[in-house]
């Protein structure tokens, strides 16, 4: 009989995610994976390091689920009861698998340590299962299937999670699969998530194939529009409609397809048009500069960041003019203006970009928090834009300094897009 895996419940067991000691990061890579293989996540769960709760929380998973993943307890210590307990639950004994004990063995001789029976029992499987290989430790994972239900044993940490979940679960949760997910991500920036949910909403409700699902991020908005076919060239016909009303309302902010970020975005269409780019900065200290560098291949269009933080460097570097300064201040629609004309001639860039603004958390100049002025210089578009990034929570500070640089990213992509 096949079994198929249409509804999975995230289970992560350690004592130490219950206590907040860790983060749950293999929840959130698990519940994304899901989401692109097509298997509906309605739960996940976290349970410490002990056997009883372990088999109450299996037997709620599975009363709601037909597969349930875990992550977790499967190491050699005496804390690490994960595959004991699944076992029993299922009714199976632990046996020796072979192959996992020669392993372990091996590893053992090279690393020259003594094996104890703790390491051995982690080469001990329940009954029948399928073992999952662990290159990157001593842990073996497995997957039961019994009566239509899956059970997913990954271990705890993510470096040996991930490929496992990737080279063995996969391939169990695409098991009698007839149809394959195919997915474009949009990108848009300059619309808040709720402004482009109320556009589309009823599309995104009413859509079954396509689905659309937003995700939003620092400032940006992604959808996801996820097509089910049976073959992959079917996906784009299908997509076609959902797309064109999505470009339709909100077409202006998108500022690309499976791109990922605003700076791969502008390197991007910076290296597709051939121009070069220079950033001057102030309230954002080097962080255009810092994002359009993790992309590779900025080499090729970025020539040059300026932090230029005091009005003497601004002076002096981007040859800002000390008129300018003391009549208008460092935070002014003038100041960012000739910051942007100023590193494109000095850089000799097609577009220069720069941002000056009062992150906080106090007023300076008398201007506000979150006042920022981006500008852009090029040949064929300059402008500056005035932000009232409003926030005044803790993280405040970061979260103007971070919209501002990706206001600057995205002054580089339309000044770009224009060439
Ligand atoms: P080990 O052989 O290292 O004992 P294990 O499979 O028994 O592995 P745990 O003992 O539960 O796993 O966790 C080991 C480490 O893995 C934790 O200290 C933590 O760093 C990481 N880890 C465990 N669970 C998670 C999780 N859900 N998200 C992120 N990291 C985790
Ligand atoms: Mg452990």
């Amino acid at each position: 009989m096949q079994t198929y895996c249409k509804n999975a419940e995230i289970l992560c067991i350690g004592t130490e995610l219950l206590m907040g000691n860790i983060v749950n990061t293999n929840a959130v890579y698990i519940a994304k994976e899901l989401a692109t293989l097509g298997v509906n996540v309605y739960y996940q769960s976290v349970v410490g390091d002990n056997p009883d709760r372990l088999k109450k929380s299996l037997e709620l998973a599975f009363s709601r689920a037909d597969t349930v993943i875990t992550t977790g307890g499967l190491g050699p210590t005496y804390d690490d009861l994960t595959k004991e307990t699944i076992a029993e639950y299922f009714g199976r004994k632990l046996v020796l698998h072979q192959p996992s004990y020669d392993k372990l063995c091996k590893y053992f001789a090279v690393t020259g340590r003594e094996m104890t029976d703790n390491n051995k029992k982690q080469a001990f499987m329940p009954e029948g299962c399928r073992v999952f290989d662990n290159p990157n430790g001593t842990a073996p994972g497995c997957c039961i299937q019994q009566d239509g239900r899956t059970l997913i044993m990954l271990p705890g940490p993510p470096r040996e999670m991930k490929p496992m979940f990737d080279n063995w679960a996969v391939p169990v949760l695409k098991e009698g699969n007839d149809h394959i997910l195919v997915s474009k991500n949009l990108y848009f920036f300059g619309i808040g998530e709720s402004s482009l949910e109320n556009k589309l909403r009823d599309l995104m409700e009413k859509s079954q194939n396509p689905t659309i699902a937003p995700y939003a991020k620092t400032g940006e908005v992604m959808l996801r529009v996820t097509a089910s076919v049976a073959k992959e060239e079917d996906a784009e016909g299908i997509m076609a409609p959902a797309l064109e009303r999505i470009m339709a309302e909100a077409g202006e902010f998108l500022y690309g397809v499976d791109v990922g970020d605003l700076q791969t975005a502008a390197v991007r269409t910076l290296k597709e048009k051939g121009l070069h780019a220079a950033a001057a900065e102030s309230c954002t200290g080097g962080m255009v500069a810092e994002r359009l560098t993790q992309v590779s291949g900025a080499s090729e269009v970025f020539e040059c960041g300026l932090c230029t933080y005091s009005n003497r460097m601004k002076e002096q570097l981007l040859g800002v003019k000390a008129k300018t300064l003391e009549q208008y201040g460092a935070v002014s629609r003038e100041t960012a203006a000739e910051m942007a004309a100023g590193v494109r001639r000095v850089s000799g860039a097609d577009i220069g970009v720069s941002v000056t603004g009062n992150a906080g958390p106090s007023p300076s100049e008398g201007k506000e928090v979150g006042l920022v002025y981006v500008g852009v210089d090029s040949d064929t578009f300059s402008e500056v834009s005035e932000l009232h990034i409003r926030r005044t929570d803790d993280d405040a500070r970061e979260y103007i300094r971070y919209l501002a640089s990706s206001h600057a990213l995205n002054e580089i992509l339309k000044a770009a897009k224009k060439f």
